[in-house]
């Protein structure tokens, strides 16, 4: 029997990966499992369109981005901060710059670079891959029991430490089919968070504008505002301010069934300008040549067009809109640009949203992040229960979360030294995972 503890980190995403830097750091024998056939597939994911690490905002105004959650959160994220987290990838020869959004990236942007860093200094700290292993929960003499393209196989570990993520983008690992293994009072349900929504508008719309993009606009709703560019799908809207706003939008929807929401399609103009404009045009000038000479879209236009005519399912009509012919009154018609209704309907499928609300309750767990109904099993990243808009909120967490259930797990095994954890017996068996 070996002299020294192994600990099992079950998902090999960036929570898990952190937890198996720290522990395998202190000397401790960590085999990390995963259901994929290579690590850490949604990081990679995230790195296609700028690895967006953290943020180089104030660390008073980072924390309050976990809302509900801030509580929690913030003693964790000041443990590993955002400048740690940056001077660590840099350690990794991944130099980051901030760029005007004080969004931190590393200077490759992609995530490949920092990956194949991490796996080779994790290599030499001696931690260990179990890929294609499929965790389903635990045998009843307390080992980990695990679905294998070889069949069926059972290990034990003095420590397990969860990092199975979030329940979207099932294609990249994470399916959320972990929730059914754990006592169900320790959980509470996924919602989709930084997600689409789905709209009133006619299937004609999005079928015609599906992929198209309504640039720079001010989204309001519900009390929150956000600018950017809004991707039309193919039932509904995504985009950065759609995900900015997305946590308040789907409890607003869930409380009332439905959200009207503002859309700004020309924040560039305040509505003077507007009534100005529309009124220099030619007598005989189209309504489209003038709303094209404005900036707007097809799919802007087709959005005026249809809140003027009060068509569409959901989509409230516009006052006055039956007495005079559409688009004939230039301020009725500026109005509607700089507020343009859209009425969404619901959150888009949470398996197409960037990341999850729910998961594991932080009631569930102690202050080393550990299952207080599982005694030596710690719970780190996108599987517990928060939420943060994009912006690099959400690594920062896995990395910090991470780092905090691996010391919690190593505190526990200090302490419970000569006593029988959560997956009991031998290391030997532990090691024969790999
Ligand atoms: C398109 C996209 C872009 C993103 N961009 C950014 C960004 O720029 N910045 C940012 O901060 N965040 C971004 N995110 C979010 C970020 O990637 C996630 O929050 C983060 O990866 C979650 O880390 P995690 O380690 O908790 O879980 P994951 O990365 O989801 O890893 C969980 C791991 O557990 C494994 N697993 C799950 N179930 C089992 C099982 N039963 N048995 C064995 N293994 C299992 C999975 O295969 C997976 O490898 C993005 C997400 C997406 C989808």
């Amino acid at each position: 029997m070996q002299n020294f503890k192994s600990v099992a980190i079950i998902g090999a995403g960036p929570a898990g990966l952190a937890a198996a830097e720290t522990l395998s750091r202190s000397g401790l024998d960590v085999v990390v499992y995963d259901r994929m056939p290579s690590p850490a597939r949604k990081f990679l994911m995230a790195g296609r369109s700028g690895l967006n690490l953290t943020h180089a905002e104030p660390l008073e105004r980072f924390v309050t981005r976990y809302g509900a959650a801030q509580s929690w959160m913030e003693p964790l994220i000041r443990r590993f901060p955002p400048e740690a987290l940056r001077g660590w990838a840099e350690e990794l020869g991944q130099p980051c710059f901030a760029g005007s959004s004080g969004r931190v990236f590393p200077q490759a942007m992609k995530a490949s670079p920092l990956l194949r860093a991490w796996l080779a200094r994790l290599d030499t700290q001696g931690v260990r891959f179990a890929l294609r292993h499929r965790w389903c929960g635990w045998n009843e003499g307390g080992a980990l029991t695990f679905t294998t393209p070889e069949g069926r196989a059972c290990y034990h570990h003095d420590a397990v430490l969860l990092a199975l993520g979030g329940s979207s983008w099932a294609r990249l690992g994470s399916d959320g089919a972990w929730s059914a293994l754990l006592p169900p009072d320790a959980t509470v349900a996924f919602a989709p968070s930084n997600c689409g929504f789905l709209t009133a508008l006619p299937a004609e719309f999005h079928a015609q504008f599906h992929g198209e993009v309504l640039n720079s606009v001010v989204l309001h709703g519900a009390g929150v505002k956000a600018r950017g560019d809004v991707t039309i799908t193919r039932q509904g809207i995504e985009g950065a301010p759609v995900y900015r706003l997305s946590s308040t939008w789907r409890e607003t929807i869930a409380r009332s069934g439905s959200l009207c929401v503002a859309v700004d399609l020309r924040p560039g103009l305040d509505e003077e300008s507007l009534v100005q404009r529309l009124d220099k045009t030619r007598a005989r000038e189209t309504l489209s040549n003038r709303l094209r000479r404005l900036g707007l879209s097809a799919p802007a236009r087709w959005l005026l067009r249809e809140a003027m005519n009060g068509q569409g399912a959901g989509v409230p009509r516009v006052q006055g809109a039956e007495q005079s012919e559409p688009f004939s009154d230039a301020r009725r018609l500026a109005v509607l640009i700089k507020s343009c209704p859209l009425v969404l309907t619901g959150t888009d499928a949470l398996d197409r949203a960037i990341s999850t609300a729910g998961g594991v309750r932080r009631e569930a767990l102690d202050d080393g992040l550990m299952l207080r109904a599982l005694p030596g099993v710690f719970v780190a990243g996108e599987m517990l229960d928060w939420e943060a808009p994009t912006g690099g909120y959400l690594l920062q967490a896995c990395f910090a979360t991470g780092r905090a259930a691996a010391e919690g797990a190593m505190r526990w095994l200090a302490e419970e030294r000569g006593h029988k954890g959560a997956t009991k017996e031998s290391n030997e068996r532990g090691q024969q995972a790999v």
